[in-house]
């Protein structure tokens, strides 16, 4: 299973982009979210998804201390994964990271201590260019999981999309209109 841990979220200005990693680690698989911060209202906003699209399981939890995380989950035996665009490019790695069962994976906001290098089992590059933590992730999943985390279905769910090549078409799982 696959955690994810978003590290210096700051209310004002990431408030999209860690909505964004938060929505990708539901959607494409991952079991929660640990945002280093404080903003209970991005916390809302992923529970009003998980509300309607499901998933909840899903774990979202704001911590001041990610460090002592970092420590913890590696003392009970989980592997940590930074997403570093200075780390060894994926598909270097990628075989090992299958193999693994306990993933803490980090993504940054802007630049990222020192410690959380030395501390990660892997720091994994999504290519060695700079982008997003939002693409990295997304890229990390897809990989990890082999592409299957596109079928996910949430069977909690209130209501689901119907696929159609045009238009829009949700249905409620209540069978109510
Ligand atoms: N300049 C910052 C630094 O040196 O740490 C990175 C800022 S970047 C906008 C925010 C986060 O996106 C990074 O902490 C990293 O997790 C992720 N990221 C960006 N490009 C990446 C890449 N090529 N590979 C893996 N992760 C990347």
């Amino acid at each position: 299973e696959i955690y994810v841990l978003r590290l210096g979220h700051r209310p004002q200005r990431d408030k999209r982009v860690t909505t964004h990693v938060a929505l990708v680690a539901r959607a494409f698989g991952a079991k929660g979210i640990y945002i280093h911060g404080n903003d209970q209202k991005l916390a809302k906003k992923i529970e009003d998804v998980i509300n309607v699209w499901g998933g909840k399981y899903f774990r979202i939890e704001m911590i001041s201390n990610p460090k002592k995380l970092v420590n913890d989950w590696k003392a009970t035996g989980g592997k940590v994964v930074h997403l570093t665009m200075y780390g060894i490019n994926l598909p270097h790695v990628q075989e090992k990271l299958k193999e693994l069962d306990k993933i803490l994976v980090i993504v940054g906001a802007e630049k990222v201590e020192g410690w959380y290098y030395h501390m990660a089992d892997f720091n994994v590059a999504i290519s060695n260019q700079p982008h997003s933590e939002v693409a990295s992730l997304a890229l990390f999943l897809d990989r990890v999981y082999k592409g299957e985390e596109l079928n996910i279905m949430f069977g909690d769910s209130k209501i689901s999309v119907i696929p159609m090549e045009r238009g829009k078409k949700v249905v409620r799982n209540d069978g109510q209109h």
